[in-house]
């Protein structure tokens, strides 16, 4: 669509992983708005705050463009422009020297949660340096704990699927727990999902944290929990969930519910 010299194109915003559809609006080379698109199956014109401030962000005048090398000490904020080459061969340079002094498995890679190419390129560079670090998950930022977790417990990423919020599984549910977790400021796809559901059908909404959200503010029940206690209560629930035979056997022994309602 063009309309006044701006070209509006459709795409899919991926600053979390709800991938809510977006109308970009472009003048010339530059992004001037970003906006929901209504037409989207899933989102249906929803997005968040920050897709609406991606232009802004875009063209703010510190955005990185071009490499920049430390020029004083650090902390001191000083830096040179150097050319693409430079910064190649001085970085080639490095990662030799510490490839050679201490082996390939020197170098740590980490990224947020798999978006983009960057994940696959980085793949294989570490591949090709040697280093199996990436083989791993790259999830850092925002999912790395879940991915730890999931390692140190089943030796996999286990919570990679589970812990995001899902729309059918919210739309199946008749319990929702909400723990140390505020969607509405910081997954507000999985937010709007909730709310949508609750207008259909019940759905008994626990809030697990020690502030007031604006969840806890609509949840049936809010646990405000003395910070550290967690573990206590998911142990006492594990406790009775284990005691009372409330749990999907089929689900705990095999993986996979026989029952999806
Ligand atoms: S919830 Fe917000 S950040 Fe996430 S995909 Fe939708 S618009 Fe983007």
């Amino acid at each position: 669509m063009v309309n006044s010299g701006v070209e509006i194109k459709r795409s899919i915003c991926t600053f979390c992983a709800g991938n809510c559809g977006v109308l970009v609006h472009i003048k010339g080379q530059e992004i001037v708005k970003i906006e929901g698109n209504p037409e989207h199956a899933i989102s249906r014109g929803f997005i968040c705050e920050r897709p609406r401030y991606a232009a802004k962000w875009l063209n703010h005048p510190d955005q990185l463009k071009y490499p920049l090398k430390r020029a004083g000490e650090k902390g001191q904020n000083k830096w040179q422009r150097i050319t693409w080459d430079q910064a190649m061969d001085e970085i080639a340079a490095k990662l030799g020297s510490l490839k050679v002094q201490y082996g390939a498995e020197t170098l740590a890679v980490t990224e947020g949660t798999v978006r983009g190419a960057l994940f696959w390129l980085r793949s294989r560079f570490c591949n090709l340096f040697g280093n199996p670090h990436n083989a791993f998950h790259p999830g850092v930022t925002c999912a790395l704990n879940r991915y730890s977790i999931g390692q140190a417990i089943a030796g996999w990423r286990v919570c990679d699927k589970a812990m995001t919020p899902k729309k059918a599984s919210i739309e199946r549910t008749n319990c929702l727990v909400v723990w140390g977790n505020s969607p509405t400021e910081s997954l507000q796809r999985a937010s709007a999902w909730m709310s949508e559901r609750r207008k259909d059908r019940p759905l008994t909404m626990i809030v697990v944290d020690p502030r007031i959200t604006k969840m806890a503010e609509i949840a049936d029940m809010h646990l405000r929990l003395r910070p550290g206690t967690d573990t206590a209560l998911a142990l006492g629930w594990a406790n009775v969930i284990i005691n009372e035979d409330l749990y999907d056997h089929e689900f705990v022994q095999n993986g996979r519910s026989v029952s999806t309602s």
